[in-house]
């Protein structure tokens, strides 16, 4: 059993306002991904704990639902005030957890913030969204806005801080109470996060749990007390969701994965467009993303251009440097745990088959991608890879890889490149790189995807939906896929 130590702290759930270990003490550790060594412990929970943290969740719902919407703002706008004070912290524990580095994180802190204070401004607005209908029979109709009752939101391991704050905070703002349960390989930051947010809101309103999906994500979205879940995860998890909920129907928002295209044209700025990919998928989390831009579709009168352009940026060690994902200098992190690593790197001895060609990279562990640096030897390490394809039906074109990987697959045409980015079972992102104004409203016309970026990569704020098409998923994060509209008639005759 690990010991905790001044270096292995251990963290708790978030349980009615208190911060408990599993009922029955069991723990399990947390690895920092960079070094594969154990630096945090976390409870391992059971089924007794997910019972009880849905309870706490039910009791408090009666009491945080009947706030007027604008103290539950004022709540939330506490929150929002309270990450300035613990931004360091949480980031620092988010990094150790899923070893995006540091300085990529600069931003989290204030896109947090903002999704507080825009919650609460929702909040307010809250009371204003229900509709009067005229209904021409001596009847008088409106709606009301209702929170669903206990919302149960399912954490991805790759960007934990985040998927929290979207579920919780537009969740709380319309009067629902919650529980979080993050993914078992990166739950410390979420842990410290609800324990932050739990002293400040009314106990019970939220809660986190941290275990097993199989064993208490599978207990919290089957029970009947849990109201509406919300998942961002991968299309597997959906399939589990999806039957568990069979019996006990609720409402459900899945925010899957994606194989998205990122489309270059002879016209674009070749030096921007470059950028465009390699950010949009190797610097970025080292392509731990759900948007990542693993297929980089360009046009064949540029392709060898923008490819060396790319190899140059990706093989210089001013550009990519791989290190301490707390030291803001380097710009790539390692893989964020074990079962990824394995899987990503079976994609790289994919790399080595003849329908394929290595542009850069094609090496994985801690030896090859750090060598001369023993610290990081049994750590999650993977090289950026790029290699060139000629066929959108090839293994690495298809399957979602979630890691540093793309392929780089030509096209002719406008129409072509439209054929092959719809080409997928996915459609959750893709970007168009292009001067041509007209063309790029017709490929947001026709892009199967719920976001389309243009002369842009990844750009999401809290103005706008997020959400995916096909296998990626349905349903946004938004204050009001939180509410239900009730239905009233009153008969005025
Ligand atoms: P995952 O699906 O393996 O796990 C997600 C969560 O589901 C974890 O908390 C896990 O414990 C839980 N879980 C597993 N089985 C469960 C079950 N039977 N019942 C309830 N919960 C269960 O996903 P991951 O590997 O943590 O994250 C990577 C995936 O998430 C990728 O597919 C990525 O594209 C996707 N993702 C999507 C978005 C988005 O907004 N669309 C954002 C980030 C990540």
């Amino acid at each position: 059993m690990t010991q905790v130590t001044e270096q292995v702290k251990a963290y708790g759930n978030v349980i009615n306002g208190e911060s408990v270990p599993a009922q029955d003490g069991a723990t399990t550790t947390s690895i920092d991904p960079a070094t594969g060594e154990t630096w945090a412990v976390i409870p391992s929970s059971s089924i007794e704990d997910a019972e009880q943290v849905i309870q706490a969740a039910r009791g408090a719902f009666e009491n945080w639902s009947s706030l007027s919407a604008r103290t539950r703002g004022d709540y939330l706008r506490k929150v929002g005030d309270m990450i300035s004070e613990h931004a360091t912290e949480l980031l620092e524990l988010e990094t150790r957890n899923n070893g995006w580095v540091l300085d990529e994180y600069g931003y989290l802190a204030e896109v947090l913030k903002q999704v507080w204070y825009d919650a609460a401004g929702s909040a307010a607005l809250l009371g204003s969204q229900g509709r009067t209908v005229q209904m021409g029979t001596g009847d008088f109709g409106f709606t009301l806005r209702k929170p669903y009752g206990v919302v149960v939101g399912i954490l991805p391991w790759n960007a934990p801080l985040f998927t929290f704050t979207i579920k919780a905070a537009y969740a709380l703002a319309a009067g629902n109470t919650v529980v979080m349960k993050p993914s078992e390989s990166a739950a410390v930051g979420s842990l410290r996060y609800g324990e932050l947010i739990s002293k400040i809101l009314p106990p019970g309103v939220l809660n986190v749990i941290s275990g097993s999906g199989r064993v208490i994500g599978d207990y919290l979205v089957a029970h009947k007390e849990v109201n509406k879940v919300s998942l961002t995860g991968s299309i597997g998890t959906a399939e589990m969701i999806t039957k568990a909920t069979a019996k006990s129907p609720k409402s459900l928002i899945f925010e899957l994965g994606g194989k998205s295209p990122n489309i270059v044209f002879e016209d674009a700025d070749i030096e921007q467009a470059a950028h465009g990919l390699i950010s949009g998928i190797f610097t970025r989390n080292s392509g731990q993303l759900c948007v990542s831009g693993s297929r980089m579709l360009i046009q064949r009168t540029i392709y060898d251009k923008v490819i060396a352009h790319m190899k140059e940026l990706m093989t210089d060690s001013e550009f990519v440097k791989h290190g301490d994902t707390l030291d803001k200098n380097n710009t790539m992190g390692p893989i964020a745990n074990e079962a990824q690593y394995k899987k990503v790197c079976s994609y790289i001895d994919e790399t080595a088959k003849d329908a394929y060609e290595v542009v850069f990279g094609g090496k994985y562990g801690g030896e090859h991608v750090l060598p001369g640096q023993p610290e990081y030897a049994n750590g999650y390490w993977v090289a950026p890879t790029l290699v060139k394809v000629t066929d959108n039906n090839q293994k690495l074109c298809r399957e979602e890889i979630f890691g540093p990987v793309a392929v780089a697959i030509p096209f002719d045409t406008e129409e072509e490149a439209i054929q092959i980015a719809n080409d997928t079972s996915f459609g959750l992102a893709a970007g168009v790189w292009t001067k041509d104004l007209g063309r790029a409203h017709r490929l947001i016309d026709k892009l199967q995807a719920g976001n389309v970026w243009v002369n842009t990569y990844a750009r999401v704020g809290v103005d706008l939906p997020f959400s995916g098409v096909k296998e990626s998923g349905y349903g946004s994060d938004s204050i009001l896929e939180y509410t239900q509209e009730k239905a009233c008639v009153i008969n005025i005759r």
